[in-house]
């Protein structure tokens, strides 16, 4: 499995906001700036068929109409995108287009070749990878998922410490994780959470999500399993 991080900054920072690409052909999350992002890098945006979404904040889907733009209007490709989101988020998508003033919801169905998958905590086969979701703890944003692939990759999306974050650390190999805060609360996970579920579970996590001051707390420190590293770092696991 290809991972590469697209985006490990916060939302207010000079990074692009938590984006990974798994196997150029999986997309978790799509921040503003996402399509620019790809395309910077030389990403072949068209063979991605597969979006996962965490959660409905914008951090996390501001850029899924320009992708859908892109691959239907721009390469005017006929191939098929699964969009697996939580409950709501064909609606929300729909809502995000007619906010940017783009196509509605009868020229999506009609132009544009989407399967949206909602879903809780499930667990769904996609193009031979293995999906389990995992409702997690994000303040008053519900519902918001975390993810394990394969049994092998976990991404947390936005949260707190929870027992489901336990189970995503439990359950993959390698984790990318919210990493936003100095001391974790019941939106984000922070340093303190990472350090104790890095040892706990023997796990390595790749930071993303980061404001600029954990970026530096956590480059600074001496952190065997928490990894900071820069927007489009690769790595195979
Ligand atoms: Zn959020
Ligand atoms: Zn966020």
């Amino acid at each position: 499995m290809k991972i590469k991080l697209v985006g490990t900054g916060a939302m207010y920072t000079a990074y692009n906001s938590a984006c990974t690409l798994i196997d150029n052909k999986i997309i978790v999350d799509m921040p503003n700036g996402t399509i620019k992002q790809l395309l910077k890098e030389n990403i072949n945006v068209g063979l991605i068929d597969i979006i996962l979404i965490t959660h409905m904040h914008g951090d996390h889907t501001a850029d899924i109409p320009f992708f859908l733009k892109y691959i239907f209007n721009y390469l005017k490709s006929k191939k098929n995108i699964k969009i697996v989101g939580p409950l709501g988020i064909k609606n929300k998508i729909i809502k995000l287009f007619n906010a940017y003033n783009f196509e509605d919801e009868k020229e999506i169905e009609q132009f544009f070749n989407i399967e949206f998958i909602e879903i809780l905590e499930n667990e769904i086969e996609i193009d031979n990878y293995f999906i389990k979701s995992y409702l997690v703890l994000h303040g008053e944003e519900k519902p918001a998922l975390g993810y394990v692939i394969d049994n092998k990759l976990g991404l947390t999306g936005d949260s707190g410490l929870c027992n489901n974050i336990e189970e995503i650390f439990k359950k993959s190999q390698m984790i990318i994780s919210d990493s936003s805060l100095d001391i974790g609360d019941s939106c984000h996970l922070g340093i303190n959470d990472l350090d104790y579920l890095t040892k706990k579970y023997n796990k390595k996590v790749l930071c993303t999500h980061l404001r600029d001051e954990t970026r530096n707390i956590i480059t600074k420190g001496n952190f065997e399993n928490i990894i900071v590293k820069e927007d489009f770092y690769e790595i195979e696991i």
